[in-house]
């Protein structure tokens, strides 16, 4: 009797485990690196699919410093999508691929889905020694359509079954992408000015590309420099006069000491533009966006166009 009950015990404890083996693993993974990454995907696939998407970047770290731990690297190898930008600051992916065991996985890259640009070194810059592609097409509006309408392919080929669905949330997603790039364009339009200056790092070519915008900027889009040359400050202080610029801007999640700086022989006032490269742990808690940061930008290019 005292056996019986204790393998009955044993049965349920085994059944609760799996049970709960069963639920983690029920759903399929989907890994991203960057915050673009993971919103684009999180936005197709929904709450109730087959799949978890999950973003190894950790929320507030520096996007341009990440290195995958060795249980990462043994997690993508088990997922079923894996998606990265595929550019300077993701160079460790190529290597993770050379060395280990991918086959089973889905491996896509942002870049590879849209028509890329080359870095810009525009006057008054820090100049990079290296200079390869510009990797942060998710800064275009219409890019960002393209990439969702191709990751709404992808997904549906490794789960035909829930296409209908993948297919909506993403035209859902893309109507409000599409209410945001109408309202840009028709700031630029009614704009005084058509000039941004940054003093901070530049990842938005694509995006001033779309509206036809000029731009100055401290340093290029990946750069890792932080400490800009009384040069390159004095530079952005003269067209800051010149052109009568109200709005200086820094990056989110970066140090806005050499906007300050410009501010204070200017006059010009310091404003964040999100690029969306990572987002702060209490927004990615509240499941902030995409389109979220991309409307923080909507009223900040406006003051800074049109004041
Ligand atoms: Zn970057």
């Amino acid at each position: 009797m005292k056996k019986l009950f204790l393998s009955c015990i044993l049965v349920v404890l085994l059944g609760f485990l799996c049970g709960c083996e069963f639920s983690s693993n029920s759903k399929k993974v989907i890994f991203t690196t960057n915050f673009p990454c993971y919103d684009f995907v999180r936005a197709v696939v929904g709450q109730d699919s087959t799949f978890e998407v999950k973003m190894l970047l950790s929320p507030g770290e520096e996007v341009h410093d990440y290195e995958p731990t060795p249980k990462d690297i043994v997690d993508i190898s088990k997922s079923s999508i894996f998606f990265y930008v595929g550019g300077e600051s993701d160079e460790w992916v190529r290597k993770m691929m050379e060395n280990g065991d991918f086959s089973q996985v889905k491996v896509l890259k942002m870049v590879d889905m849209v028509s890329t640009l080359e870095e810009e070194h525009v006057e008054g810059m820090e100049m990079e020694e290296e200079s390869g592609i510009d990797e942060h097409v998710w800064t275009s509006l219409t890019n960002a359509k393209i990439i969702l309408s191709k990751l709404v392919e992808e997904i549906s080929l490794l789960d035909p079954e829930h296409q209908e669905m993948y297919q909506k949330n993403a035209l859902d997603y893309i109507s409000k992408i599409e209410e945001l790039d109408a309202s840009f364009q028709e700031i630029v339009q009614n704009a005084k000015r058509k000039e941004l200056i940054f003093a901070d790092r530049f990842p938005f070519l694509y995006f001033v590309r779309d509206y036809d915008l000029e731009y100055y900027a401290a340093f290029p889009g990946c750069s890792s420099q932080t400490e800009a040359s009384a040069k390159t400050v004095q530079f952005l202080i003269d067209k800051v006069k010149n052109d009568s610029v109200p709005v200086i801007f820094h990056l989110e999640l970066s140090s806005s000491k050499i906007a300050e700086a410009i501010s204070k022989e200017t006059g010009a006032k310091v404003l964040e533009f999100h690029s969306a490269h990572n987002v702060s742990l209490d927004e990615f808690q509240q499941g902030i966006t995409y389109v979220d940061l991309m409307k923080r930008n909507e009223s900040v290019l406006k003051e800074a166009l049109n004041s």
